[in-house]
């Protein structure tokens, strides 16, 4: 956390230097602007400046510096401004450092305890900052550690889980004449166990497989391909329930293609499973909103009581029993993680027994 100085008229900097290693602080003193660049790539607490040794080209590649600084850092400067009644000339210029960043002006003539005061605050925000970051950085790495241990563990455990599928079906073939009816009764309990786990742990996979990291925002896409991909995977479904699905018109996005139909697919899916007595009746829609497009997916099925508009977007978050509707909880999740990829939100708007409406955004 040292202190760098650029003040380079008579003997300023040696005194501002001394100032500041009176309170047992590091200091450097840069030789000029463009070592003072290079000394702050190298990392500081703050650095204190005299403002007639900035000339406008230094300004630029410092507003360039510090945009090119990582988010959790702003770095504080202290200035050091003419003495005297302020000029037009320097009223712009400590306008514009103000709109270059975390910079505070002091004018001159300085008294030393006012710089070790200004010192002693920008080192503490700068310290604040690094803590930030450090946070910042072991959540990250935690983070990435889960989506490992999630990807490992629910792309190992297939392998065990399905010998046990495959042996208790031979067991079942091959031996289940010998059982009693409470034997076939729990042999079959294990397959369809078997059944659910291998369930889970799909889902599981293709949830870790949505990487959390963007990459390359993609070249737009006709939203309506991945809808008729969707509705064509669903068309069993959608036979079967007598659903009615109408489409509005669809724009053109930037996403992957697989993630869009995998947003409707589940969207429609549910909305054919959750469905009332009544007729089900799904509309489509996509609106223009500000920067981004607004997609809704609404029907007139069970709905969704208040209280778990937000829970049903968790991980293995279900309403009802397996029995009731067959399903993981892992839907939603899915559609979540692909949404939030793409910096768009999701959400659902509902009443219990009124139907729902799945909105989600894409910027585009
Ligand atoms: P799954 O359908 O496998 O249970 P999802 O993550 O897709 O998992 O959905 C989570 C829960 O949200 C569901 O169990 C259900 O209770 C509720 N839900 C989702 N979509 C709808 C819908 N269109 N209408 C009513 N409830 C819904």
């Amino acid at each position: 956390m040292r202190v760098l100085i650029l003040a380079p008229v008579g003997r300023d900097s040696q005194l501002l230097a001394d100032t500041v290693n009176a309170l047992k602080i590091d200091t450097q003193i840069a030789a000029g602007p463009e070592n003072l660049m290079a000394l702050l790539g190298e990392g500081a607490g703050t650095a204190i400046v005299a403002d007639e040794a900035l000339s406008a080209a230094h300004m630029q590649s410092l507003a360039a510096w510090l945009s090119s600084q990582p988010p959790w850092s702003d770095m504080p400067f202290i200035v050091l401004t003419s003495a005297g009644r302020p000029t037009p000339e320097s009223r712009r210029r400590a306008h514009e450092l103000e709109m270059l960043g975390n910079f505070t002006l002091i004018e001159r003539p300085v008294r030393p305890e006012t710089v070790q005061s200004s010192v002693r605050s920008a080192l503490r925000a700068r310290s604040r900052q690094y803590e930030v970051r450090s946070r910042q950085e072991a959540l990250l790495r935690a983070n990435a550690d889960l989506e490992q241990f999630a990807h490992s563990a629910s792309h190992d455990l297939r392998e065990p889980i399905r010998s046990i599928a495959v042996y208790t079906e031979l067991l079942a073939k091959h031996y289940g004449h010998l059982l009693d009816p409470k034997g076939k009764e729990f042999l079959g309990f294990v397959q369809s166990g078997t059944q659910r786990m291998e369930t889970l742990l799909a889902d599981l996979l293709s949830y870790t497989q949505v990487s959390s990291i963007p990459d390359q925002i993609p070249e737009p896409i006709a939203a309506r391909g991945p809808l008729d991909a969707a509705l064509q995977n669903l068309a069993g479904a959608i036979r079967e329930s007598g659903a009615t699905i109408t489409v509005d018109e669809m724009p053109a996005i930037r996403i992957r293609p697989s993630h869009l139909e995998q947003v409707f697919q589940n969207l429609v899916g549910n909305a054919i499973k959750y469905r009332k007595q009544e007729p089900l009746h799904v509309h489509l829609t996509a609106r223009r909103q500000d920067s981004h497009w607004l997609f809704c997916v609404e029907d007139n099925g069970i709905g969704i009581a208040a209280e778990y508009r937000e829970t049903v977007f968790g991980i293995f978050k279900r309403l009802h029993t397996s029995q009731a509707y067959s399903g993981t909880g892992m839907g939603l999740a899915i559609c979540q993680r692909i949404v939030e990829r793409y910096r768009g939100r999701i959400w659902v708007e509902s009443e219990l027994g009124r139907g729902s409406a799945f909105h989600f955004t894409i910027p585009g």
